[in-house]
């Protein structure tokens, strides 16, 4: 079976994408299937330049076809952050429950549209030689004034989609992925994957 690297060292976010693609003939693979692998400098300025990074990375160290991604909650009244440094938004020694909270801190008496916010996933998919497509995927929502939820990760249970009364962290991974950021990204992405790998 043909292969498509995942540029992660995340085995779940692997299987996530295995999931979404299950009706195309391929397997996916993670950077942790390749021992000597490193992770790439993820120095860019946008979400696109890092999906770019990774998926440039991936495809060069294995001779894979490689998907990149990179996502960022965008929130409107605080300028698009934490947006590119979603992942380290409470700092050197974050982790999703510094970054949840410091969130809710930096919202504290907003209300109503000032709540508003979004994710954005920007994919990147790169041939062995070179060959570059990228693309994003937006879902548009609200920050809960109190986490809900107990299921996803990162900012799943601060996030209410628009047109849902429930957060991320409420639905089950089927429903979740058929609305996410990186599923509407990964759609776009279906007709090329089906034509290299059919
Ligand atoms: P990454 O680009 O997938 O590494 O994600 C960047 C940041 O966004 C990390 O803090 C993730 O936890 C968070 N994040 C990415 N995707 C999701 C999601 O689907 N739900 C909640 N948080 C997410």
């Amino acid at each position: 079976m043909k292969k498509l690297l995942i540029a992660t060292f995340n085995p779940n976010k692997a299987r996530e994408y295995q999931e979404m693609l299950s009706g195309i003939h391929l397997e996916c693979m993670c950077l942790k299937d390749f021992p000597n692998a490193v992770s790439p400098l993820e120095n860019g300025k946008s979400l696109e330049e890092n999906a770019l990074i990774k998926a440039r990375y991936a495809a060069s160290f294995t001779g894979l076809w490689s998907l990149g991604d990179d996502t960022g909650l965008e929130v409107f009244s605080l300028g698009g952050a934490p947006g590119i440094y979603s992942a380290r938004y409470a700092g050197p020694e974050c982790n999703p429950q510094k970054n949840n909270r410091l969130l809710l801190e930096n919202l504290k008496g907003k209300t109503g549209n000032e709540r508003k916010a979004r994710f954005v996933c920007s994919l990147a998919l790169v041939s062995p030689v070179g060959k570059e497509k990228t693309i994003s995927g937006i879902t548009d929502g609200m920050i809960l004034e109190h986490p809900a939820g107990s299921g996803g990760f990162g900012y799943d249970s601060l996030f209410l989609p628009d047109g849902f009364s429930v957060s991320y962290a409420e639905m089950s991974a089927e429903t979740k992925n058929s609305l996410s950021h990186r599923f509407k990204a990964l759609k776009l992405l279906i007709p090329d994957l089906k034509k290299i790998f059919s």
